[in-house]
């Protein structure tokens, strides 16, 4: 399956998908307009900034008002309402139940962040992609044998514990809070890659999304 990554991190997020199918929008217009000609469906997966940014949305609206929007999120819904989107251009789907929306088929499964959150999974020209992004556990989710996989490989459990060792030696507070909170948001590599043993097939394909680089690698700067 074809796709390319325009962007993937707390920076913004934005990928496209066999040309047609955009996930998340979280990156300024100038750096994804080249390929709104062809999007035909845009999934939200849930409010935050680097997913759903606002100045972004607007144009999309005003430049592309035939694109639809796909999220499970009330949240999202009335973000998009606000930037322009018409409500008939938004599918709001309910989630573990499977739609038809003709160009492909979605399947919207909740995820585990501190806003509403959620993974899609779709089959294209009878290809299965899933996308997983911003999510603390993937508890309940199977996706045996899928052609695409985009997962979240936030952070590397030995490297962010380093870090919260020495922010609590420091007394760091803010640096405290943010590791912490990193925990109970985001996928580690751990997790993530124990989700692709058991669920990918031969001809499977993976690509590690929404990467830290600060608690993915080795003295990676802080950058949050
Ligand atoms: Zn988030």
């Amino acid at each position: 399956m074809k796709y390319s990554i325009i962007g993937s991190s707390s920076k913004g997020n934005c990928i496209i998908v066999e040309d047609v199918l955009m996930l998340d929008v979280g990156l300024s217009y100038s750096k994804i307009k080249k390929y709104l000609p062809k999007v035909k469906l845009i999934f939200i997966s849930h409010s935050h900034q680097d997913h759903l940014l606002s100045s972004t949305i607007k144009k999309i609206a005003y430049n592309y008002p035939t694109i639809k929007f796909l999220t499970g999120s009330e949240v999202v819904v009335e973000k998009l309402v606000e930037c322009g989107v018409n409500k008939k251009n938004i599918y709001i789907l309910k989630s573990n139940k499977k739609y038809d929306l003709g160009l492909l088929k979605v399947k919207l499964e909740e995820l585990y962040h501190d806003t509403p959150n959620y993974a899609m999974k779709w089959e294209y020209k009878g290809k299965k992609g899933v996308y997983i992004v911003d999510t603390s556990n993937v508890e309940g989710l199977v996706a045996r044998d899928y052609d695409l996989y985009l997962i979240e490989n936030n952070y590397r459990e030995d490297i962010l514990e380093q870090h919260l060792k020495d922010a609590i030696d420091n007394d760091d507070n803010n640096k405290i809070f943010y590791l912490q909170r990193t925990i109970q948001t985001h996928l580690s590599k751990s997790q993530c890659d124990s989700f692709l043993i058991e669920n990918m097939g031969s001809n499977s394909v993976y690509e590690y999304v929404h990467l830290s680089k600060y608690n993915n690698t080795e003295n990676g700067d802080f950058d949050k």
